[in-house]
């Protein structure tokens, strides 16, 4: 498994995927074959989360190939993590509170030798500590893995969730505030109230083709009682009705920014915003930190060969900017926080259509959402 760090090579994959292995994808989605054989997924999630490659393209794509009922599994998944982002976008201080929890949490776990065992992969569940140098090398895991790894973390290790949520953020090439803070939530019982994710002996072993043996972990747990109940935020997406003459800036969750539909526009100059470890309230390592580098430089090289005004400055330039300028929308998370901490009243947000049009469907759950899937394509292709 190998993350490349250009739009040029997540579009090859994406058109890879569509074309080889797209035909079997409900059939074999489920099954981790390891971090060798990864061909079954699509694995293009650490380019969706920056935004080099996006869900309307990767969806068009596939139907072009095959027809919704034949492909509704996959565009299911895509748009999973669309309505992941719009539910949080409705209830932020899901996000806020996660944060505040996880500071309390690791003052009282930082030499908890549990937790320690846990991050170094040291217990006594040896698929356990597979994932965990799975994910510290490949900083990538399976869907399935995920759910097995967080279940175990939570019910067996019996560790808090926060600081699960917290470890995949630090390693995770396509970590993302919404997919990951709510994963991990859906699988504690928190999430779906009072329904957990139970890993078992029996589907660990399925799906991972029989690679691990003797699992001895906790089959039985009840699910986590949830603390708080968020009740939905009134905002407005819109975008302006005509576009002025400003900066524009990009954060790393939007870097393509020739495919979307502000790529007309003549912007005074274009600033990619570059967000290192000191402004962020979760630490990353540094392969993720490198990696968003790549990312952030090959949309800097794009741009500057379409002869536009671009520059990539570090998030704490921002305070320095008094001029009104646009954004495209980071969405909630560490970027956004950045924004509001620091009361950056002069950037005026920018959405993408797919959000816009989508996030209205996302007051309840997904299996409601899913009701909505073939209106929101049809507006898109
Ligand atoms: C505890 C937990 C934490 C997770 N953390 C993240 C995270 O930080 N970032 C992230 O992008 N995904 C996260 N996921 C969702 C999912 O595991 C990954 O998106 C998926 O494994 C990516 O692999 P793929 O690209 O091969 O997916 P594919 O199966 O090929 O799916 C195609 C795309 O659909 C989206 N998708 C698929 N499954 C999900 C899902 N369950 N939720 C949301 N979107 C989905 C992804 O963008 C993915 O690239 C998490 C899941 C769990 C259970």
């Amino acid at each position: 498994m190998n993350f490349k760090g250009s739009r040029d090579k997540a579009v090859e994959e994406l058109n890879q995927f569509i074309e080889n292995n797209l035909v079997e994808y409900s059939k074999l989605r489920n099954f981790d074959f390891g971090p060798q054989k990864r061909d079954n997924t699509s694995c293009l999630s650490p380019y969706i989360t920056h935004g080099l490659i996006n869900e309307v393209e990767i969806i068009n794509k596939s139907l072009k190939k095959f027809s919704f009922v034949k492909n509704e599994k996959f565009i299911q998944e895509v748009l999973w993590r669309v309505y992941w982002k719009g539910w949080l976008e409705l209830r932020p201080n899901v996000w806020t509170d996660y944060l505040e929890e996880l500071k309390d949490i690791k003052k009282n776990f930082i030499n908890n030798k549990d937790y320690l065992a846990a991050i170094e992969g040291k217990t006594n569940i040896e698929c356990f500590n597979e994932w965990v140098n799975e994910l510290k090398k490949f900083n990538y895991l399976h869907n399935h893995t995920r759910m097995w790894f967080a279940s175990i973390w939570i019910f067996t290790l019996n560790l808090p969730w926060q600081l699960g949520a917290e470890f995949f953020m630090e390693h995770l090439f396509d970590g993302d505030a919404a997919s990951n803070t709510l994963g991990w939530k859906w699988v504690a019982g928190i999430q779906t109230q009072g329904k957990n994710y139970l890993a078992t002996e029996w589907n660990i072993k399925k799906f991972t083709n029989n690679r691990f043996q003797n699992i001895k972990i906790n089959e039985k747990a009840s699910p986590k009682i949830a603390k708080k109940n968020y009740s939905i935020v009134e905002k407005s997406f819109s975008n302006p009705h005509l576009l002025e003459n400003k900066m524009l800036l990009i954060f790393d969750n939007n870097l393509s920014l020739e495919f979307t539909k502000f790529n007309d526009h003549n912007f005074k100059k274009i600033l990619i915003i570059s967000n290192t470890n000191e402004f962020r309230h979760i630490q990353l390592s540094k392969n993720i930190l490198n990696f968003k580098t790549l990312l952030i430089n090959d949309q800097l090289n794009r741009l500057k060969k379409k002869s536009i005004a671009v520059e990539v400055i570090k998030i704490n330039e921002l305070k320095n900017i008094k001029e009104p300028v646009y954004a495209l929308y980071p969405t909630v998370g560490e970027n956004l926080d950045y924004i509001n901490s620091n009361q950056l009243k002069n950037i005026q947000f920018l959405y993408r259509e797919i959000d816009q049009f989508s996030w209205q469907f996302c007051n309840k759950g997904f299996f409601n959402f899913k009701n909505y899937i073939p209106k929101i394509i049809s507006k898109f292709n």
